[in-house]
């Protein structure tokens, strides 16, 4: 045996050390023989200092990710290697009266380093080698890619149009260069992308019904001056690592925080209250606190007579919100009437769709009634009963939903749902905060509403750390990115920035010849529709399931998709910034559909991913340390991140500008070789294809390689980075305060000014300003008398159960887990050390026992639907009717190829069919039905025990 002294033994492990690191981490010559040579350290502390020298230090960020927060890095390079990432702490807080962002981050951005070198990563151009899905992959080279996809796509234009493409959009989009080259080539060959953003069960639409906009946020500064924060289906402490402590510091502020989950989550341990009501019943314990704030006149009149639509009247007779048109021959579909209590009159309100008013400031001599029912003569010369709004939402939750019965739909004690309404009430502002996780029922838009209700009762929306918080972004013209996105030519812009995105034809007009609604899309083209529109599955008041309205929407024109139902699906997909057949419930149906029937399908990714593992091709995508990228959003933290280039793209992997101005070249040239000029887009626009990698370029201003010039010009013409560079991000920390929420709408339904030194309120211009709110009604709208509402008896929010499944005994449950964002942790061996290294589902321990199930057993989770095999996590802290799965794991990390995703039959929602109502309509993401990816009733069955 040798022996070595102490010294010598840390000098060769230490040595050691640094060869194998170096040999997992160089990408510069993987072929060499020659080890380096070992460092001269004279003793261990040496060791230690090696760890801290660098090359140099560049500012990063996590950019196509989806994850919304933002974080500024610093990132060590040493040899053309990213060896760890440290938390940059540029930020300064609003005001001296607040706590700054310092420093934002999370496990995951502190890992991306390894993520980036990991063994799925993807770093030469594939194709697939025998059958799809089978595994077998054969590097081949650029240009073999590019003039193959040149090809196909080329032959695929020019005998259906850009119809016969699609790109299949995820959400893990950057606002820079990358996802703008996506945008730009997908636009200016006219081929359809789908909005991804009800496809993957992230749109709000209660918001939309309510409010006019699903997306509504401020900053999370502003939760640090609520006196009364409620987290509800909002898991901070996990989901937004970086802006938590704000939620502390509010309650060490003095602020009560109050988490309403099933589980006994990571949030709920750092509330004053944790309540739990069984899955799916929100909207009663929130409908029941709206009962108790009503019974004991804890809501604000004023606020609610000039901010909803409460006071406007209502015919019992017809259930129909009472139209001037009803009153006054040839009168107005879209003005409503409030009953003046002063001059004894109707009156009709100001600031309708209809009305001539833009405003919903009344004059001082109309005192609105809010309670009333009374008769009014038509324009038949006949009378009506009429009740108000309000009056109507007083019976109807006097009736149904007092605590007591909440009580035993939600399994809250009434003496609990009277002390949350009396405080939530009784604080000075109140704050519910519900994102993206509470969309994701099949009944979230009425839970949503429920909320919104009680936020308004209490005169909190609109106020100062006080209202209902859903996510939203800036606005993404804003951005300058959507000019890049463009297929029009750049010198237009000025045009193309002027547009009001107030309008509501200019938002549809502005996206509807970029986007198709995705949820239908698939629902039509992917062999999503038969199940989801399934009686079996849906709202059990419907004896035909929710096809007949699909069916009707369609033949409306509701949803246009492109190609049309009938026609054939597309034969070229592209799979960019997402992973469709992990997040689709049901993916697999995709997979036998839509991609059995293409004839070509291609995966840009950096890594493999279960869509990616269904597809021909691969195209490899630099890392975010690779390329060049910013991110910003409104929404928690109001600043420019910078990811800048640390390091070469790993192996042959590109930066999408670069990747998409190749394919151009491609295909430009190959229209010209064959003559093909022009072809027509999926709305039968003209798309000029010959020289497409001129257009794309801009004639040569936007090369390949000028990615840092296209982001320079994305700065220079955005309103939220007015006055800012890349040079200044890069000086000033990688971040920069932004200094505009950009143009309104779509996905920024903000409605403030905003103020460089005052954190950021939403929809204050509606309460401030007396702005109407872009609803029919022009107020917040609870009550919607759309046909297939009042069937249902949704025209005002109710709880209703979520819908069977089969009458088995648990939901299934989701959310974020703390150790992924989304797929692309979900197999780095570094996070799954910090859990079960597999998937697992969670059950109550009590409940698992009683049906023989230990830890760590193999069990099965059924129902009608399907199945799927996973380890059982015992634990106290899940509610006993939950089998709850943590997001993301991909299917082929599961026994049988089937996730979770396998049992969700995701059923259509009839309400959010509706597309011909005031503010009801698709547009980019606005209005369609949400996937439901949770929600569905399953069993569970021991199948074999821990090994
Ligand atoms: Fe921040 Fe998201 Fe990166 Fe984590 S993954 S460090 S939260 S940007």
């Amino acid at each position: 045996m040798v022996r070595l002294s102490r010294r010598e033994f840390l000098q060769a492990g230490a040595a050691g050390a640094v060869v194998l690191s170096l040999g997992h981490l160089s990408c510069s010559d993987p072929t060499s023989s020659e080890l380096p040579a070992a460092p001269g350290y004279s003793d261990w502390r040496d060791v230690y200092r090696e760890r801290w020298r660098w090359d140099r230090v560049v500012r990063g960020t996590h950019t196509n990710v989806n994850c919304v927060s933002s974080c500024a890095w610093n990132l060590y390079v040493r040899e053309g290697v990213v060896w760890r990432e440290e938390q940059s702490a540029p930020y300064v807080a609003s005001n001296a009266s607040l706590p700054d962002w310092n420093p934002r981050g999370c496990q995951k951005g502190a890992s991306c380093s390894d993520l980036m070198l990991g063994p799925t990563r993807i770093q030469y151009p594939m194709r697939r080698v025998g059958p799809r899905g089978g595994g077998r992959w054969k590097r081949i080279s650029w240009d073999e890619a590019l003039s193959e996809i040149a090809n196909t796509t080329v032959d695929v234009l020019a005998a259906r149009g850009g119809e016969g493409v699609l790109c299949e959009l995820g959400p893990n989009v950057d606002y820079g260069p990358n996802t703008a080259a996506a945008m730009r080539f997908f636009g200016q060959i006219g081929a359809p992308i789908t909005d991804s953003m009800a496809q993957i069960g992230d749109l709000a639409v209660g918001g939309t019904i309510t409010l006019g906009t699903p997306h509504t946020d401020g900053t999370s500064d502003d939760w640090f001056r609520s006196d009364y924060l409620v987290l509800w289906a909002f898991n901070p402490a996990v989901t937004r690592i970086p802006d938590a402590h704000y939620v502390h510091e509010a309650r060490y502020h003095g602020a009560r925080v109050v988490c309403i989950a099933p589980d006994y989550n990571q949030s709920a341990i750092h509330s004053d209250f944790w309540i739990s009501p069984r899955p799916g019943s929100d909207a009663a314990l929130a409908l029941a606190a709206c009962q108790v704030v009503i019974e004991e006149n804890l809501y604000q009149p004023d606020y609610l007579c000039e901010q909803t639509d409460l006071p406007f009247l209502v015919r019992t007779d017809t259930r129909r919100l009472l139209r001037e048109s009803d009153v006054v021959a040839g009168g107005s579909d879209e003005c409503f009437a409030l009953w003046d209590e002063a001059g004894d009159r109707l009156y009709w309100a100001p600031g309708t769709a209809g009305s001539d008013e833009k405003t919903l400031e009344l004059p001082r001599a109309v005192r609105p009634a809010l309670e009333l029912r009374r008769e009014v003569v038509l324009a038949s010369g006949q009378s009506a009963p009429v009740a108000t709004a309000f009056s109507l939402l007083r019976e109807r939750l006097d009736r149904e939903l007092r605590p007591e019965s909440a009580s035993t739909i939600t399994g809250i004690s009434s003496d609990l749902i009277r002390r949350f309404a009396r405080d939530f009430a009784g604080a000075g502002s109140a704050l519910i905060i519900s994102q993206w996780g509470s969309c994701k029922n099949y009944h979230s838009d009425l839970i949503q509403r429920s909320q919104i209700l009680l936020a308004s009762l209490t005169g909190n929306l609109g106020r100062v750390g006080g209202g209902w918080r859903s996510g939203a972004f800036v606005a993404l013209d804003g951005m300058g990115l959507v000019a890049m996105q463009e297929q029009l030519d750049i010198a237009q812009l000025g045009l193309l920035m002027a547009r009001s995105f107030l309008d509501k034809e200019g938002v549809r007009n502005q996206f509807e010849h970029m986007f198709v609604p995705s949820t239908i899309f698939h629902a039509v083209h992917g062999g999503l529709g038969e199940l989801a529109g399934d009686a079996a599955q849906g709202d059990p008041a419907l004896p035909d399931g929710a096809a007949p309205y699909l069916q009707h929407a369609l033949q409306e024109g509701h949803f246009p998709i492109a190609p049309a139902p009938g026609e054939p699906s597309p034969d070229v997909l592209f799979s960019f910034c997402g992973n469709v057949l992990r997040h689709a419930p049901r993916g697999e149906r995709i997979r036998d559909t839509l991609f059995k029937s293409a004839r070509l399908v291609v995966t840009i990714d950096f890594r493999m991913s279960e869509t990616g593992r269904q597809s021909d091709m691969i195209l490899p995508a630099a890392g975010w340390y690779e390329k060049i990228g910013i991110k910003y959003i409104a929404s928690f933290v109001p600043y420019i991140t910078l990811g800048d280039r640390a390091v070469a793209p790993r192996g042959e992997s590109k930066p999408e500008w670069e990747l998409f101005s190749n394919l151009a070249e491609q295909i430009g040239q190959e229209a010209t070789r064959r003559g093909i000029d022009e072809v027509r887009s999926f709305r039968g626009e003209p798309r000029r294809i010959a020289n497409l990698g001129a257009r794309f370029s801009d004639d040569g201003r936007f090369g390949p390689d000028a990615q840092e010039d296209v982001l320079s010009f994305i700065l220079s013409v955005s309103s939220a980075s007015s006055g800012v560079s890349l040079e200044d991000l890069r000086a000033e920390g990688g971040a920069i305060r932004i200094s505009s929420l950009g143009p309104e709408g779509g996905t920024a339904g903000i409605y403030s000014d905003y103020e460089t030194d005052e954190p950021v309120v939403p929809l204050r211009d509606f309460l401030e300003k007396k702005r109407p709110y872009p609803t029919l009604s022009g107020r917040q709208q609870f009550y919607i008398d759309h046909p297939w509402f009042l069937m249902l008896g949704e025209e005002l929010p109710l709880h209703k159960d979520p819908p069977a499944g089969g009458g088995r005994p648990f939901t299934l449950t989701g959310g974020h887990t703390r150790w992924s964002v989304h797929a692309m942790w979900r197999d780095h061996a570094l996070m799954l050390r910090l859990q079960r290294g597999e998937p697992v589902i969670f059950l109550n321990e009590d409940v698992a026992r009683a049906r023989g199930i230990a830890d760590h057993d193999l069990v099965r989770v059924h129902n009608d639907v399907d199945s799927f095999e996973a380890r059982a996590k015992l634990t106290g802290a899940i509610h006993p009717s939950q089998v709850h799965v943590y997001h993301a794991w991909e299917p082929y990390q599961f026994r049988t190829g089937k996730s979770h995703q396998a049992v969700s039959p995701s059923p259509l929602k009839v309400t959010q069919l509706v597309g011909d109502y005031g503010h009801l309509h698709w547009a980019y993401a606005h209005y369609e039905p949400n996937q439901v990816p949770r929600d569905t009733r399953v069993d569970v069955q021991k199948i074999e025990a821990m090994a």
